[in-house]
Protein backbone atom coordinates (compact mmCIF):
# COMPACT_ATOMS: atom_id res chain seq x y z
CA UNK A 1 0.00 0.00 0.00
CA UNK A 2 1.20 3.84 -0.82
CA UNK A 3 -0.19 6.06 1.91
CA UNK A 4 0.16 9.77 1.61
CA UNK A 5 3.23 11.71 2.02
CA UNK A 6 2.60 12.16 5.85
CA UNK A 7 5.08 11.08 8.23
CA UNK A 8 5.45 7.60 8.58
CA UNK A 9 4.75 5.46 11.70
CA UNK A 10 9.12 5.21 12.08
CA UNK A 11 10.03 8.79 12.04
CA UNK A 12 9.57 10.21 15.77
CA UNK A 13 7.11 13.00 15.20
CA UNK A 14 7.78 16.92 15.34
CA UNK A 15 6.44 18.40 18.30
CA UNK A 16 6.49 22.37 17.71
CA UNK A 17 7.41 24.89 20.20
CA UNK A 18 6.51 28.31 19.40
CA UNK A 19 7.59 30.51 22.14
CA UNK A 20 9.62 33.95 22.75
CA UNK A 21 11.48 32.32 25.36
CA UNK A 22 14.44 30.32 24.45
CA UNK A 23 14.87 29.00 28.31
CA UNK A 24 12.15 27.39 28.08
CA UNK A 25 12.96 25.59 24.38
CA UNK A 26 16.25 24.72 25.88
CA UNK A 27 14.49 23.14 28.92
CA UNK A 28 12.17 21.11 27.57
CA UNK A 29 15.29 19.84 24.83
CA UNK A 30 16.75 18.69 27.56
CA UNK A 31 14.11 17.47 29.61
CA UNK A 32 11.59 15.76 26.95
CA UNK A 33 14.84 13.68 25.03
CA UNK A 34 13.57 10.71 26.37
CA UNK A 35 10.39 11.07 24.96
CA UNK A 36 11.70 10.28 20.90
CA UNK A 37 10.19 13.07 19.68
CA UNK A 38 11.95 15.68 17.41
CA UNK A 39 11.72 19.08 19.16
CA UNK A 40 11.31 21.90 17.15
CA UNK A 41 11.29 25.69 17.80
CA UNK A 42 10.07 28.90 16.45
CA UNK A 43 10.68 32.21 18.43
CA UNK A 44 7.99 34.43 17.37
CA UNK A 45 3.79 33.52 16.35
CA UNK A 46 4.47 34.21 12.56
CA UNK A 47 7.78 32.09 12.14
CA UNK A 48 5.35 29.55 14.16
CA UNK A 49 2.94 29.56 11.54
CA UNK A 50 4.86 29.03 9.06
CA UNK A 51 7.02 26.32 10.51
CA UNK A 52 4.04 24.81 10.58
CA UNK A 53 2.63 25.01 7.61
CA UNK A 54 5.96 23.74 6.35
CA UNK A 55 6.36 20.68 8.06
CA UNK A 56 2.88 19.38 9.37
CA UNK A 57 4.07 18.84 13.26
CA UNK A 58 2.17 16.01 15.18
CA UNK A 59 1.71 18.40 17.65
CA UNK A 60 2.06 22.42 19.01
CA UNK A 61 3.05 23.83 21.94
CA UNK A 62 2.14 27.50 21.98
CA UNK A 63 3.10 30.50 24.20
CA UNK A 64 0.43 33.01 24.32
CA UNK A 65 2.31 36.09 25.24
CA UNK A 66 4.89 37.12 22.96
CA UNK A 67 5.67 40.19 21.07
CA UNK A 68 3.96 41.09 17.43
CA UNK A 69 0.87 38.15 16.83
CA UNK A 70 0.37 36.70 20.03
CA UNK A 71 -0.15 32.84 20.73
CA UNK A 72 -4.41 34.08 20.61
CA UNK A 73 -3.78 34.81 16.89
CA UNK A 74 -1.89 32.36 16.51
CA UNK A 75 -4.07 30.07 17.24
CA UNK A 76 -7.19 31.39 15.20
CA UNK A 77 -4.83 31.09 11.95
CA UNK A 78 -3.51 27.77 12.51
CA UNK A 79 -7.67 26.69 12.83
CA UNK A 80 -8.67 28.36 9.99
CA UNK A 81 -5.67 27.61 8.05
CA UNK A 82 -6.79 23.57 6.31
CA UNK A 83 -3.31 22.80 6.55
CA UNK A 84 -3.10 22.85 10.01
CA UNK A 85 -6.67 22.72 11.64
CA UNK A 86 -5.87 19.48 12.58
CA UNK A 87 -2.71 19.79 14.91
CA UNK A 88 -3.15 19.19 18.43
CA UNK A 89 -2.22 22.65 20.57
CA UNK A 90 -1.34 22.58 23.74
CA UNK A 91 -1.08 25.93 25.15
CA UNK A 92 1.65 26.84 27.55
CA UNK A 93 1.64 29.88 28.91
CA UNK A 94 1.89 32.29 31.87
CA UNK A 95 -1.29 33.67 32.06
CA UNK A 96 -3.79 31.78 34.33
CA UNK A 97 -7.03 33.16 34.51
CA UNK A 98 -10.18 31.14 33.85
CA UNK A 99 -10.92 33.63 30.71
CA UNK A 100 -8.00 33.31 29.24
CA UNK A 101 -8.36 29.31 29.32
CA UNK A 102 -12.04 29.77 28.17
CA UNK A 103 -10.69 31.92 25.25
CA UNK A 104 -7.83 29.17 24.52
CA UNK A 105 -10.44 26.01 24.89
CA UNK A 106 -12.69 27.64 22.40
CA UNK A 107 -10.11 28.60 20.23
CA UNK A 108 -9.39 24.83 19.44
CA UNK A 109 -6.82 24.49 21.76
CA UNK A 110 -7.02 20.49 23.43
CA UNK A 111 -5.01 21.66 26.64
CA UNK A 112 -3.60 24.46 28.73
CA UNK A 113 -0.38 24.17 30.86
CA UNK A 114 0.49 27.39 32.95
CA UNK A 115 3.82 28.27 33.72
CA UNK A 116 5.90 27.86 35.68
CA UNK A 117 5.04 23.75 34.68
CA UNK A 118 5.35 20.55 36.32
CA UNK A 119 8.00 18.65 33.85
CA UNK A 120 5.94 15.49 34.80
CA UNK A 121 3.00 16.87 33.95
CA UNK A 122 3.83 18.30 30.53
CA UNK A 123 5.19 15.10 29.87
CA UNK A 124 2.21 13.01 30.28
CA UNK A 125 -0.07 15.94 28.33
CA UNK A 126 2.16 15.76 25.36
CA UNK A 127 1.95 12.30 25.66
CA UNK A 128 -1.69 12.75 25.29
CA UNK A 129 -1.63 15.24 22.91
CA UNK A 130 0.70 12.69 20.47
CA UNK A 131 -2.25 9.45 20.86
CA UNK A 132 -4.81 12.30 19.68
CA UNK A 133 -2.33 12.99 17.15
CA UNK A 134 -2.09 9.23 15.69
CA UNK A 135 -5.83 8.40 15.72
CA UNK A 136 -6.26 10.99 13.82
CA UNK A 137 -4.22 10.30 11.43
CA UNK A 138 -5.60 6.99 11.69
CA UNK A 139 -8.70 8.06 11.04
CA UNK A 140 -8.14 10.35 7.98
CA UNK A 141 -5.94 7.50 6.27
CA UNK A 142 -9.17 5.24 6.86
CA UNK A 143 -11.36 7.83 5.56
CA UNK A 144 -9.48 7.63 1.81
CA UNK A 145 -9.63 3.31 2.13
CA UNK A 146 -11.62 0.93 0.70
CA UNK A 147 -13.08 -1.46 3.32
CA UNK A 148 -13.48 -4.42 1.22
CA UNK A 149 -10.70 -4.47 -0.34
CA UNK A 150 -7.95 -2.00 1.27
CA UNK A 151 -7.47 -0.70 -2.27
CA UNK A 152 -7.34 3.57 -2.09
CA UNK A 153 -11.21 4.77 -2.54
CA UNK A 154 -12.85 6.51 -5.04
CA UNK A 155 -12.38 10.39 -2.62
CA UNK A 156 -8.54 9.42 -2.87
CA UNK A 157 -8.73 8.77 -6.71
CA UNK A 158 -10.11 11.65 -7.42
CA UNK A 159 -8.03 14.11 -5.67
CA UNK A 160 -4.61 12.59 -6.94
CA UNK A 161 -6.01 12.20 -10.43
CA UNK A 162 -6.31 15.37 -11.16
CA UNK A 163 -2.78 16.45 -9.17
CA UNK A 164 -1.39 13.90 -11.54
CA UNK A 165 -3.27 15.10 -14.74
CA UNK A 166 -2.33 19.08 -13.84
CA UNK A 167 1.50 17.55 -13.16
CA UNK A 168 1.74 16.09 -16.90
CA UNK A 169 -0.15 19.53 -18.18
CA UNK A 170 1.93 21.78 -17.01
CA UNK A 171 5.06 19.94 -17.15
CA UNK A 172 5.52 17.26 -20.52
CA UNK A 173 6.53 13.65 -18.79
CA UNK A 174 4.52 10.18 -18.85
CA UNK A 175 1.46 9.40 -17.44
CA UNK A 176 -1.38 6.77 -18.00
CA UNK A 177 -4.64 5.53 -16.82
CA UNK A 178 -6.64 2.43 -16.65
CA UNK A 179 -9.83 1.52 -15.78
CA UNK A 180 -10.73 -1.97 -15.41
CA UNK A 181 -14.07 -4.12 -15.03
CA UNK A 182 -14.84 -7.48 -14.23
CA UNK A 183 -16.33 -9.53 -17.19
CA UNK A 184 -20.06 -11.13 -16.30
CA UNK A 185 -19.60 -10.12 -12.37
CA UNK A 186 -22.61 -10.55 -11.82
CA UNK A 187 -23.63 -13.81 -13.23
CA UNK A 188 -20.64 -14.77 -10.33
CA UNK A 189 -22.36 -13.43 -7.62
CA UNK A 190 -25.62 -14.66 -9.24
CA UNK A 191 -24.31 -17.94 -9.54
CA UNK A 192 -22.32 -19.07 -6.45
CA UNK A 193 -22.69 -16.01 -4.13
CA UNK A 194 -22.13 -12.59 -3.07
CA UNK A 195 -19.30 -13.97 -0.96
CA UNK A 196 -17.50 -15.47 -3.62
CA UNK A 197 -17.95 -12.21 -5.96
CA UNK A 198 -16.52 -10.94 -3.02
CA UNK A 199 -13.85 -13.50 -2.58
CA UNK A 200 -13.22 -12.16 -6.44
CA UNK A 201 -13.01 -8.68 -5.72
CA UNK A 202 -10.34 -8.96 -3.02
CA UNK A 203 -8.27 -11.26 -4.93
CA UNK A 204 -8.00 -8.69 -7.77
CA UNK A 205 -6.83 -6.02 -5.34
CA UNK A 206 -4.08 -7.99 -4.14
CA UNK A 207 -3.22 -9.01 -7.65
CA UNK A 208 -2.83 -5.27 -8.38
CA UNK A 209 -0.97 -4.56 -4.94
CA UNK A 210 1.75 -7.20 -6.08
CA UNK A 211 1.99 -6.28 -9.76
CA UNK A 212 1.99 -2.64 -9.26
CA UNK A 213 5.34 -0.77 -8.91
CA UNK A 214 5.60 1.82 -5.91
CA UNK A 215 4.45 5.45 -7.38
CA UNK A 216 1.36 3.43 -8.85
CA UNK A 217 -1.79 3.44 -6.99
CA UNK A 218 -4.47 1.26 -7.17
CA UNK A 219 -8.27 2.31 -6.41
CA UNK A 220 -11.52 0.67 -6.31
CA UNK A 221 -13.42 2.79 -8.46
CA UNK A 222 -16.66 2.00 -7.69
CA UNK A 223 -18.62 -1.67 -7.16
CA UNK A 224 -16.51 -4.37 -9.90
CA UNK A 225 -14.39 -1.43 -11.27
CA UNK A 226 -10.69 -0.75 -10.42
CA UNK A 227 -8.31 1.74 -11.93
CA UNK A 228 -4.75 2.08 -11.92
CA UNK A 229 -3.01 5.67 -11.74
CA UNK A 230 0.25 5.01 -13.52
CA UNK A 231 2.75 8.09 -12.73
CA UNK A 232 5.80 8.87 -14.92
CA UNK A 233 4.41 5.49 -16.83
CA UNK A 234 4.24 5.69 -20.85
CA UNK A 235 0.93 3.68 -22.00
CA UNK A 236 3.53 1.27 -23.82
CA UNK A 237 4.72 0.47 -20.30
CA UNK A 238 1.55 0.47 -18.76
CA UNK A 239 0.33 -2.08 -20.72
CA UNK A 240 3.00 -4.45 -20.18
CA UNK A 241 1.73 -3.95 -16.63
CA UNK A 242 -2.12 -4.38 -17.28
CA UNK A 243 -1.59 -7.75 -19.66
CA UNK A 244 0.11 -9.03 -16.80
CA UNK A 245 -2.70 -8.24 -14.79
CA UNK A 246 -5.22 -9.66 -17.03
CA UNK A 247 -3.03 -13.06 -17.61
CA UNK A 248 -2.30 -13.62 -14.47
CA UNK A 249 -6.37 -13.16 -13.18
CA UNK A 250 -7.01 -15.28 -16.29
CA UNK A 251 -4.76 -18.02 -14.98
CA UNK A 252 -6.53 -18.04 -11.72
CA UNK A 253 -8.35 -21.05 -10.30
CA UNK A 254 -10.61 -20.55 -7.54
CA UNK A 255 -11.66 -22.81 -4.52
CA UNK A 256 -15.38 -21.82 -4.76
CA UNK A 257 -15.73 -22.34 -8.61
CA UNK A 258 -12.96 -24.14 -10.00
CA UNK A 259 -14.38 -25.22 -13.46
CA UNK A 260 -15.31 -21.32 -13.65
CA UNK A 261 -12.37 -18.75 -14.89
CA UNK A 262 -12.21 -14.73 -14.01
CA UNK A 263 -11.57 -12.24 -16.46
CA UNK A 264 -11.26 -8.55 -16.42
CA UNK A 265 -11.90 -5.90 -19.28
CA UNK A 266 -9.38 -2.98 -19.38
CA UNK A 267 -9.53 0.55 -20.87
CA UNK A 268 -6.01 1.99 -21.29
CA UNK A 269 -5.19 5.77 -21.72
CA UNK A 270 -1.63 7.38 -21.69
CA UNK A 271 0.80 10.24 -22.49
CA UNK A 272 4.31 9.74 -23.27
CA UNK A 273 5.34 13.74 -23.51
CA UNK A 274 2.67 15.26 -20.97
CA UNK A 275 -0.95 16.34 -21.72
CA UNK A 276 -3.36 18.94 -21.83
CA UNK A 277 -6.81 17.17 -20.81
CA UNK A 278 -8.66 17.41 -17.89
CA UNK A 279 -8.72 15.07 -15.53
CA UNK A 280 -12.45 14.32 -16.05
CA UNK A 281 -11.21 14.05 -19.97
CA UNK A 282 -8.76 11.56 -19.20
CA UNK A 283 -11.22 9.59 -17.15
CA UNK A 284 -13.81 9.70 -20.63
CA UNK A 285 -11.58 8.41 -22.40
CA UNK A 286 -10.21 5.27 -20.35
CA UNK A 287 -14.04 4.75 -20.06
CA UNK A 288 -14.36 4.49 -24.03
CA UNK A 289 -11.04 2.32 -23.91
CA UNK A 290 -13.34 0.23 -21.69
CA UNK A 291 -16.27 -0.03 -23.44
CA UNK A 292 -14.43 -0.85 -26.58
CA UNK A 293 -12.76 -3.84 -24.69
CA UNK A 294 -15.99 -4.88 -23.93
CA UNK A 295 -17.84 -4.70 -26.98
CA UNK A 296 -14.58 -5.89 -28.75
CA UNK A 297 -15.29 -9.26 -26.80
CA UNK A 298 -13.90 -8.59 -23.05
CA UNK A 299 -10.52 -10.17 -21.56
CA UNK A 300 -8.77 -7.66 -23.46
CA UNK A 301 -7.30 -4.06 -23.20
CA UNK A 302 -7.65 -1.57 -25.24
CA UNK A 303 -5.01 1.54 -25.78
CA UNK A 304 -5.50 5.01 -26.51
CA UNK A 305 -2.22 7.05 -27.25
CA UNK A 306 -2.82 10.96 -26.31
CA UNK A 307 -0.73 13.10 -28.17
CA UNK A 308 1.49 16.00 -26.69
CA UNK A 309 0.20 18.99 -25.38
CA UNK A 310 0.63 21.18 -28.40
CA UNK A 311 -1.13 18.56 -31.04
CA UNK A 312 -3.94 18.44 -28.46
CA UNK A 313 -4.53 22.20 -28.55
CA UNK A 314 -3.64 22.51 -32.74
CA UNK A 315 -6.65 19.55 -32.78
CA UNK A 316 -9.08 21.62 -30.43
P1 LIG B 1 -19.77 -6.80 -17.89
O1 LIG B 1 -18.90 -7.88 -18.38
O2 LIG B 1 -20.50 -6.12 -19.00
O3 LIG B 1 -19.04 -5.80 -17.04
O4 LIG B 1 -20.88 -7.48 -16.97
P2 LIG B 1 -21.03 -7.45 -15.40
O5 LIG B 1 -21.95 -8.54 -15.00
O6 LIG B 1 -19.68 -7.49 -14.78
O7 LIG B 1 -21.61 -6.01 -15.16
P3 LIG B 1 -22.85 -5.51 -14.37
O8 LIG B 1 -22.67 -4.02 -14.29
O9 LIG B 1 -24.12 -6.00 -15.00
O10 LIG B 1 -22.74 -6.13 -12.96
C1 LIG B 1 -21.86 -5.69 -11.98
C2 LIG B 1 -22.10 -6.49 -10.75
O11 LIG B 1 -21.16 -6.19 -9.73
C3 LIG B 1 -23.46 -6.24 -10.16
C4 LIG B 1 -23.19 -6.00 -8.70
O12 LIG B 1 -24.08 -6.73 -7.89
C5 LIG B 1 -21.78 -6.50 -8.51
N1 LIG B 1 -21.11 -5.86 -7.38
C6 LIG B 1 -20.86 -4.55 -7.23
N2 LIG B 1 -20.23 -4.34 -6.03
C7 LIG B 1 -20.06 -5.55 -5.46
C8 LIG B 1 -19.49 -5.98 -4.21
O13 LIG B 1 -18.98 -5.21 -3.39
N3 LIG B 1 -19.50 -7.33 -3.95
C9 LIG B 1 -20.05 -8.21 -4.85
N4 LIG B 1 -20.01 -9.50 -4.52
N5 LIG B 1 -20.61 -7.82 -5.99
C10 LIG B 1 -20.62 -6.51 -6.31
MG1 LIG C 1 6.12 34.56 26.07
MG1 LIG D 1 -19.18 -2.37 -14.31
MG1 LIG E 1 -18.35 -5.87 -15.12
Amino acid sequence: MHFPPAQTDDDAPVVLLIDDCRDVYRLLDARLRSESIELEHADTGDAGLERARETAPAIILLDLEMPGRDGFEVLRELKEDRATMDIPVIVLSGLSSPHDKVTAFDLGAVDYITKPFELTELRVRVRSALRLHRLMRMLAQKAQIDGLTGLWNRQYFDERLSSEVSRVARAPGPLSLALLDLDHFKSINDTYGHPAGDAVLQSLASLLQQTLRAGDLACRYGGEEFALIMPETTPTDAEAVCERVRVALEQRRWPRHPDRTVTVSIGLVGCAEGCALTSAEWVERADKALYAAKSGGRNRIVTEHLKGPATLRDSA
